[in-house]
């Protein structure tokens, strides 16, 4: 099969359409991570999901839907503070866990009785779901495991020759994936960190919670669950107290590989003479690169050392979460 890499134009939209409704599965820019779609009505389609990227079956999808179009059908119902955080934060990087009917197909869930629904805010993206006018289930478009795909160029690297198309919108201005908040209970409650984050869900609604698996318990969020966002090249993670450590790490990698660091601009100026990977200033520049910055470590160095960023708070939390998982530091208790 050819993978064509295309723009929105009337006519890709038209062969996204027409694939999408013939149970194929099209990828397309958000503005968190590409996404791999595909009709979450179709059993087949939502199957060929979980084959394509060779996701675990208890790891629930996430619908995407156009911003006109209507949800209700598709939830059983909704607390009160739901349409306050749609008006804030939709189209948007927030994704709303409901109560749901049953209308998608039973794998979109893994067997869970709720449905996870984002409206992404790429023109990309709402042009392809008004195309298609379906409830599209997407996970990121990456192989299961690998580090989530920010460019066309990432989503062609893991399925050359594997899906027709790819829907190109540029790089990914946010970067990390969706905020996944639980919207089944008195208050929301936040199961997996990102750029929608804990402080401007409470300045809309008033509360809200953070999620943490207790342990022996299944996860809310059963995705949170494994190891995620790997580099293909071996890693190793230190605090930024530990700098000394890590120059030692790198050190020992050079006589007989290619070692390079991963840390915010202001440790990569310390580290003049060695190869780094510059993470930028702010959490959203580190949100917007660390993906990228991942995959290129992958393919230039035999050992990526990360260097943890001094914020912690705000979009940072979602940040630190992929970045310890990228590296191994916390990846909950599956391994696969
Ligand atoms: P990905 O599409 O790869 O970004 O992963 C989707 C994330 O959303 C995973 O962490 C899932 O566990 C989570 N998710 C999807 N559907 C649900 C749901 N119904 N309840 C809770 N979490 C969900
Ligand atoms: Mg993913």
């Amino acid at each position: 099969m050819e993978t064509n890499i295309v723009s929105r134009s009337r006519g890709w939209l038209d062969r996204a359409k027409t694939l999408i409704e013939a149970g194929e599965v099209v990828a397309f820019h958000t503005e968190t991570v590409y996404g791999l779609g595909a009709n979450a009505l179709s059993d087949e389609a939502v199957l060929k999901i979980f084959a394509l990227k060779g996701r675990p079956a208890d790891n629930p999808l996430i619908v995407h839907v156009h911003k006109d179009y209507d949800i209700s059908p598709l939830i059983d119902g909704e607390p009160p503070y739901a349409a306050a955080l749609r008006r804030a934060f939709l189209p948007g990087p927030l994704t709303m866990v409901y109560p749901s009917t049953g209308k998608v197909s039973k794998y979109v869930s893994c067997g869970l009785d709720t449905l996870a629904i984002r409206v992404p805010s790429s023109p990309t993206a709402q042009a392809f779901l008004k195309a298609a006018d379906l409830p599209i289930a997407a996970p990121s478009a990456n192989l299961s495991k690998h580090v989530s795909p920010v460019t066309a160029r990432h989503v062609f690297d893991d399925f050359n020759g594997k899906i027709p198309l790819i829907l190109d919108g540029g790089a990914c201005s946010s970067g990390i994936e969706s905020t996944v908040l639980d919207c089944t209970g008195d208050i929301p409650q936040i199961l997996r960190e990102g750029l929608v984050t804990r402080e401007m869900i409470v300045e809309a609604v008033g509360e809200c919670g953070v999620y943490h698996a207790k342990s022996g318990e299944r996860p809310k969020s059963p995705g949170m669950a494994y190891k995620h966002y790997s580099p293909r090249c071996k890693t190793a993670y230190f605090p930024r107290e530990e700098l000394e450590k890590a120059v030692a790490c790198y050190r020992e990698e050079e006589a007989c590989g290619a070692p390079c660091f991963l840390c915010e601009s202001e440790v990569c100026a310390l580290l003049q003479g060695f190869r780094t990977l510059d993470l930028g200033r702010t959490p959203e520049e580190m949100a917007r690169r660390l993906y990228a910055l991942l995959r290129k470590g992958e393919q230039q160095a035999t050992l990526l050392i990360g260097i943890e960023p001094r914020e912690k708070g705000g979009v940072m939390a979602g940040v630190m979460n992929r970045m310890k998982r990228a590296f191994g530091v916390e990846h909950g208790t599956k391994e696969s």
